[in-house]
Formats: structure tokens, C-alpha cells, sequence
């Protein structure tokens, strides 16, 4: 545990504490005064011979007065008096020798606004600490926080051989070369799934569909998408963006674009203007320049909800 989480475990408490002294003064309060008499002035001030104690609350719009009986013991009583009989009932009641108490309760006091705010502030300070609580520990388990970013990078090669289809994003191009692959060989369709598990800190397309599994032999690499899909659900992600580039000398790709967003889009269950794509070739230079391979990036960017 780091130092910010053992303040904040001590602050825990310590509001933990406060809020229930502030309940428990609150009850005890409350209790004194339904279990006490409220007598009207002319009666206590027939048994003021009985009073062992007062106190009197000076406030702006009253004068309250509490205090406790001699006979019966410990009973309690309670009641407002008229501003002008003060004087005259203190100093006959000092003279009885009953101990008096006098204090001023300002409605502006700041104390005595922060007492009586303080069980709702701890409410909601306590509550704001819990979701930062909640929030820590999901990230902590790798669930997603609500609002935050996350961006994924995928790459996959293919070699091309005579022969073989080409799939690129979901949709069979003509074209007398197609990847070598354990599945279709789709690198757009592999590098993003390996972007959307990376975002989502879920592994890499091996990991869910390893090359050595033979279920996975020639399948359509849209299950792919469709299974990353599926776990981003599970985790609350949402697929915000996705921005790739496909690199190959030949065919033309541009053309064929608007079937591959659509392909990819339905696949992964969103609009196609979050997929957006683009071609290159390699000027000629290395096995993609020379049309042996096939490759492409992807970034994807998810947001949790
Ligand atoms: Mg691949």
C-alpha cells in the first residue's frame, strides 16, 4: 500500500468516526428531548424550587431553556420563554441557588453551521471516496474506467503465392496472389483485432486463435473481429476509431474500400465512419515492393462506458 492509500484509509476512518459521533449526538439529542417534559412557564415556575439545573439558549427568534429536576432524579424538561421575564427568572432562579447556564446561539455562527452540515458533507464526502475506492480497484482488475481512452496498435504480414485468394478487410479482391496463412490470411482483419485486444489490454489474435489450432484453418477472419467484439462487450468498451493502413504494391485497394468498411463495421458492430483506411505501396523496395507480401497498421482507439 502506498502513502496515498494509507491517507486515504485513515481519512476513511477518521470520517468514519466523526459521522458516527455526529449520529450519535444527533440520536441522544433527539432522545433527551422526547424523553423530557415540556412544561408552560407558569407550571415550571411553580416548581422552581424543584430545578437543579438550566440551561438558557439565547438565540435571535428564541429563548430556550433546558435543564434538569432535582425530585424526580435525572428527569429532564424543556421550554421556550417569553424574551422579557429573563432577567426577573435568572436572578431567581441564582438566588434558589440553582446552577444557570446562559449561552448565545448565533444563526450565523460558523460552528454552529458546520455542526449541523457536517452528517451531510460526511455523506457525501464518504461517498466520493467509496467511487474513487471502486474506481482504483477496477483499474487495479483491469476493468474499464468510465471515459478514459485507451489505443491499441496492430501489424501482420503475409507472403503472397500465385493462386491463393486475396482477402483483404473482409472482402476477396481479384488478384492473381493471395497470403499464405493458417486462416483467409486478412492482415487488416489480424492487425486490428491485435489493436482492439491490445486497447483493451486482452492479448493478441495468438493468444485467442493460436495458428496451431487446426479449427482455425482457413476460417474467415471475421469471426476474428467478431469474437474481439464480443470480449470488448464483456469489458465495456466502446470502439471509438479505427485508422489503417494496408501496404501493398498491387492490387489497387482505394476502390474497394467502401465494401471493406462495411465488411469490418458489421463485424465489429459499428458505423462504418468510425473505420477509416488507407493504402499504400512500398515504392518498389523489399518483398511488399516486389509483391511477395502484403501488410498492414492499425490504431484503434476504445472508451469505456
Ligand atoms: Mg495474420
Amino acid at each position: 500500500m502506498n502513502s496515498s492509500s494509507t491517507a486515504k484509509t485513515i481519512l476513511f476512518w477518521i470520517s468514519i468516526v466523526f459521522l458516527g459521533v455526529m449520529l450519535w449526538k444527533l440520536v441522544s439529542a433527539n432522545g433527551r428531548s422526547a424523553q423530557g417534559d415540556e412544561p408552560s412557564y407558569s407550571e415550571f415556575m411553580s416548581r422552581v424550587d424543584d430545578i437543579k439545573e438550566v440551561t438558557l439558549y439565547l438565540s435571535p427568534n428564541s429563548y430556550e431553556l433546558t435543564g434538569e429536576y432535582i425530585q424526580p432524579a435525572n428527569r429532564r424538561f424543556h421550554l421556550t420563554v417569553p424574551k422579557e421575564v429573563v432577567p426577573d427568572l435568572l436572578s431567581q432562579l441564582r438566588e434558589r441557588g440553582v446552577l444557570v447556564r446562559v449561552k448565545e446561539v448565533r444563526s450565523g455562527d460558523w460552528v454552529l453551521i458546520l455542526l449541523n452540515a457536517a452528517p451531510l458533507i460526511l455523506l457525501v464526502g464518504f461517498c466520493l471516496f467509496l467511487m474513487r475506492q471502486t474506481q482504483g480497484k477496477w483499474r487495479r482488475t483491469g476493468v474499464a474506467i468510465l471515459g478514459s481512452p485507451r489505443t491499441g496498435i496492430g501489424y501482420d504480414l503475409h507472403r503472397l503465392e500465385q493462386g491463393r485468394p486475396l482477402i483483404v478487410g473482409g472482402i476477396e479482391l481479384p488478384f492473381d496472389k493471395g497470403p499464405v496463412g493458417h486462416s483467409d490470411g486478412d492482415v487488416l482483419a489480424h492487425a486490428l483485432c491485435d489493436a482492439l485486444l491490445g486497447a483493451a489490454g486482452l492479448g493478441d489474435i495468438g493468444t485467442h486463435f493460436p495458428d496451431t489450432d487446426p479449427k482455425w484453418k482457413g476460417v474467415n477472419s471475421m469471426l476474428f473481429l467478431e469474437h474481439a467484439k464480443k470480449l470488448l462487450d464483456e469489458k465495456r468498451f466502446t470502439i471509438e476509431h479505427v485508422d489503417a493502413v494496408v501496404i501493398t504494391e498491387k492490387p489497387k485497394l482505394g476502390p474497394h474500400f467502401p465494401k471493406m468498411r462495411e465488411a469490418l463495421a458489421k463485424a465489429l458492430g459499428v458505423g462504418t465512419e468510425k473505420i477509416h483506411l488507407k493504402a499504400k505501396t512500398n515504392e518498389g523496395v523489399d518483398a511488399i515492393g516486389r509483391g511477395e507480401a502484403i501488410a498492414a497498421h492499425v490504431v484503434a482507439t476504445l472508451t469505456s462506458r
